[in-house]
Order: C-alpha cells, then sequence, then structure tokens
C-alpha cells in the first residue's frame, strides 16, 4: 500500500498543524484537512496540495465524501485538555467516543486505513499509585500489549476521556477483527512543541496544558502553580521526533498495519515540580532581562485548580521497543532542547502582550 491522499481530522491543532507542516514540505501528497479552526495554519490555506473544510465531524453525512475520496483518514479531532474532563464530561466522552465512532464506521464501509490518536492515558495511574499507595516506586514502563489499564472510580471524572479514548480503541480492534478494518492507533506521551494550546485572556479561555501554564506565569510574571505539590511524572516529548513516527507510520503503513504504538520519549521523565524550576531557569536565560526578578513557584491543591472529580496519572513512562523495531523510529531531543525552543516560540508569539501588560 503507498499512501499519497490523506484526510486529516483535527488538522487545525497543535499535532495537525505540525504534521501538515511535515506533509507540505514534502512532495506527493495531497491533504484534506477537516477542523473547526484555523488559525494555527494560516500559513497553509492556499499552499498547492491542501483542502480545508471547515467542518464539525459532528456532522458526519458532511464528512463522509472526503473519507471516500483519500487513501487514509488521520483522525486527530478531540477534546484533550484535562480542565475539561470534570468540567463538562458529556462532551468530553460524545466528542472522544460518540463522534469518531462514526468516523471509524465509515473507514470500515470504504475501506481505508484509520490512523487514530488516542492517547497515554488509556494506562490511566500506575499500580503503584493504586489505591493511595505512594508513586514514584518501580519503574513501569507502558507496553503497548501487555499492561493493564488503571482507571480511577467513575465518580473520578477525571477519567471520562481515557475511558472514551479506550472504549474507540476497543472498537476499532473490533471492527479490525470482524469486519477487517485496517488501523494503526498512537497513543502520544505529552508532545510539546510550538503553537501548543492558548494563553488565557489571549487567544483561549479556561486552563490550558501545562507548559502553556507555566508560559503564561512566566510571561505575565504570576507564580507558577503546582497541582498537589507537583509530585507527580510526564515523560514530554518532542513534537519534531513525534512527527518522525507519524510520518514513519504513514510511509510504512503494512509495517504499521494492526498496530498500537508508544510514541514517547522515556528519557525525557520529569516531576512537575522539575518542570516548573527548568521553565523558570530556561526563562531566565531566554529573557537575561528577567534575571533579578525571581518568579514564585506555589502549590495548589488539585481541587482549587481543577474543581471537584480530578484525580492525576502518577507516573507514565512508555516502552517504545516496539516503535523502533517496526518503525526505525527512535526520540532524539531532550528534555532541555525540546523546551528551549517550546519556550522560545512562545516567546516570540506572546511576549508582546506580556510588554503591553506591563505597560498599561
Ligand atoms: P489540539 O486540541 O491542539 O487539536 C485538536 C483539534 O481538533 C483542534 O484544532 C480542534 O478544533 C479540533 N476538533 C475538536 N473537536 C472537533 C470536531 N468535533 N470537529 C472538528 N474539529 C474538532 O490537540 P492535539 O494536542 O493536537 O491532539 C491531537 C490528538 O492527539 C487528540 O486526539 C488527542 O487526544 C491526542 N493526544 C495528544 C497528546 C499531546 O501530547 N498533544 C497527548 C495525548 C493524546
Ligand atoms: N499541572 C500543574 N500546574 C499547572 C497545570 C498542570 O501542576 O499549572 C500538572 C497536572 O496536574 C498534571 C501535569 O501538570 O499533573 C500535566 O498536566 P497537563 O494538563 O499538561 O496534561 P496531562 O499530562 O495531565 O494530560
Amino acid at each position: 500500500m503507498t499512501v499519497t491522499r490523506l484526510c486529516i481530522l483535527g488538522c487545525g491543532g497543535f499535532i495537525g498543524s505540525h504534521l501538515l507542516d511535515r506533509l507540505l514540505s514534502e512532495a506527493g501528497f495531497e491533504v484534506i484537512g477537516i477542523d473547526t479552526a484555523s488559525t494555527k495554519i494560516k500559513c497553509h490555506l492556499t499552499s498547492p496540495g491542501f483542502s480545508f473544510v471547515p467542518l464539525d465531524i459532528e456532522n458526519s453525512a458532511a464528512v463522509r465524501p472526503f473519507i471516500q475520496r483519500c487513501d487514509m483518514v488521520v483522525s486527530l479531532a478531540a477534546l484533550c485538555n484535562p480542565s475539561l474532563y470534570n468540567t463538562i464530561p458529556v462532551r468530553v466522552i460524545e466528542n472522544n467516543f460518540s463522534q469518531p465512532r462514526a468516523v471509524v464506521a465509515m473507514c470500515s464501509e470504504y475501506k481505508k486505513r484509520l490512523v487514530h490518536f488516542s492517547t497515554c492515558e488509556v494506562y490511566g495511574r500506575t499500580i503503584s499509585g493504586y489505591a493511595g499507595r505512594p508513586s514514584g516506586g518501580a519503574i513501569e514502563r507502558f507496553n503497548e500489549d501487555c499492561s493493564p489499564f488503571v482507571l480511577g472510580p467513575i465518580g473520578a471524572q477525571r477519567w471520562t476521556y481515557a475511558c472514551a479514548k479506550q472504549l474507540l480503541e476497543r472498537l476499532i480492534y473490533a471492527y479490525g477483527f470482524e469486519r477487517g478494518l485496517e488501523f494503526t492507533i498512537i497513543r502520544p506521551f505529552n508532545f510539546i512543541g510550538p503553537r501548543m494550546d492558548f494563553i488565557p485572556g489571549i487567544d483561549g479561555e479556561g486552563v490550558p496544558r501545562v507548559i502553556a501554564c507555566f508560559m503564561e506565569a512566566l510571561l505575565f510574571q504570576k507564580p507558577l502553580k503546582l497541582v498537589d505539590g507537583g509530585k507527580n511524572r510526564r515523560t514530554f516529548t518532542a513534537i519534531e521526533d513525534a512527527i518522525n513516527a507519524i510520518m514513519a507510520i504513514i510511509k510504512k503503513p503494512d509495517k504499521a498495519k494492526g498496530q498500537v504504538f508508544n510514541i514517547g520519549n522515556p528519557a525525557n521523565e520529569t516531576t512537575i515540580a522539575g518542570l516548573a524550576h527548568r521553565m523558570r531557569d530556561i526563562y531566565q536565560q531566554l529573557n537575561p532581562k528577567s534575571a533579578g526578578r525571581t518568579i514564585d513557584i506555589v502549590n495548589v491543591t488539585s481541587e482549587e485548580f481543577y474543581g471537584q472529580g480530578y484525580e492525576d496519572s502518577d507516573r507514565r513512562v512508555p516502552d517504545i521497543s516496539k516503535a523502533a523495531d517496526l518503525l526505525g523510529w527512535k526520540p532524539a531531543i531532550d528534555l532541555d532542547e525540546a523546551l528551549c525552543s517550546t519556550m522560545r516560540s512562545y516567546i516570540e508569539d506572546y511576549g508582546k502582550f506580556a510588554a503591553e501588560t506591563k505597560q498599561q
């Protein structure tokens, strides 16, 4: 199988915008991009080889002809911001399960390869963080084909997203098993890079993911907030490394067929408290004028920060041996390098707003 015509759902978001950059810089791809938003892909709206369709995928009848026209559907569209999981859980479940469910059925009907973006959150929390046991025990690398999924109780609505994504994975697998759907499932581990999320009050409202929260604090000289002390850990993955993996999946569809891949960088693990200190140091290096002005790092409870029903993954480190063996992929960018390039781009994009605020 050779893939030349792609339909990307959710092409206007963080990962979609970087995937478009790469696909459109290489010859030989025709891309139809569907999203309700296009600000992050403005530069591509008139690019040869790209057609943008402003559409909500809830309208599956309108999406159908675009799926019919392509070789591969890359399904990125989602509400994937943890602050939403326990505040608008119904929409989170609809958006991450009910809506993409129709996409799965259409890919099966028209025999199109589906590359679906799931999440490392399907693993939930580690066994060491289960039932109140302290986190930070022996490292358990999550393996796509062996690790159990440990989610919290239903009252802890944090897990609505993980559970919806997990059920969709099972549905995709079932379509493969019963009806011959060809698929690949990707579980991203905290990709970071330029154009991730938004800065509240400038180009979005609400609480973004942690990198944008900390950047807002640094740019506007507010305290960085550590939820429940920032003891939980994440492994952050540079978007360039992640796009290399996605391109390998697009270019080696036979190797990727029927597989679930962890895409992450196990070497880039840090506690969130460690991340806050690193980002504050890097910000001072990138912005020598800010040296001498110490920005505080403070603790907040998860209930104060996210509201009731929030729980956290304590630790998630990927086993990436399958992606190495089948795709020949390995991440190469370390955490400091990934943070530096991400933070530099936030400073370029938002620095002028921070400067204006200071003058007022
Ligand atoms: P993002 O929020 O930046 O992008 C998602 C895009 O989907 C947005 O542009 C949004 O407008 C669009 N969208 C949402 N609902 C839609 C709908 N009904 N119709 C049309 N467009 C819709 O998110 P991202 O970081 O680019 O993530 C992309 C995918 O990867 C998601 O499925 C997410 O769950 C998964 N993922 C990402 C990460 C990560 O580290 N970025 C981690 C785990 C999982
Ligand atoms: N977090 C934090 N301060 C913030 C934002 C997030 O301590 O201002 C924590 C959050 O509780 C979680 C981690 O940072 O432990 C990563 O959160 P993010 O929203 O980026 O996504 P997640 O990895 O949980 O999906």
